[in-house]
């Protein structure tokens, strides 16, 4: 989609701090972070939230949570713990409508977020 920020990362088109990439999905920092490590997991392909998901999808977000988990050894954290949040539409917060996997660690976590 060419009016859409996370696309235009994906194309080289906007500049991003790419800590891991294969050919289905992108991991790069996240510009305004929330915790020590905060990297956003995208597939490459656009697709809005998960509401827009069906079936054929299934594959692609398992190679979500699959950078997650190489991001996470990548920066250290992967036996100390992270946490991996995606957000749906308006109540979760969710701001940039391209799927994102947020993995956050590097600090204590709280629950319930808020
Ligand atoms: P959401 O609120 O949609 O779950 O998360 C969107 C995330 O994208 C936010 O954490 C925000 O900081 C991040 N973000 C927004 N614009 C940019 C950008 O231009 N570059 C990067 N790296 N992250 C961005
Ligand atoms: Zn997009």
């Amino acid at each position: 989609m060419s009016d859409c920020l996370f696309c235009k990362m994906v194309a080289g088109e906007i500049p991003a701090d790419v800590v891991y990439e294969d050919d289905d999905v992108l991991a790069f920092r996240d510009i305004n972070p929330q915790a020590p490590t905060h990297v956003l997991v995208i597939p490459k392909e656009h697709m809005a939230t998960i509401n827009d998901l069906s079936a054929v999808d299934a594959q692609i977000m398992g190679r979500l949570f699959l950078a997650a988990k190489k991001v996470a050894e990548q920066e250290g954290i992967a036996d100390v713990g992270y946490r991996t949040v995606m957000n749906c539409n308006e109540d979760a917060g969710q701001t940039v409508f391209h799927i994102h996997l947020h993995v956050l660690g590097g600090r204590r976590m709280t629950w319930p977020p808020g």
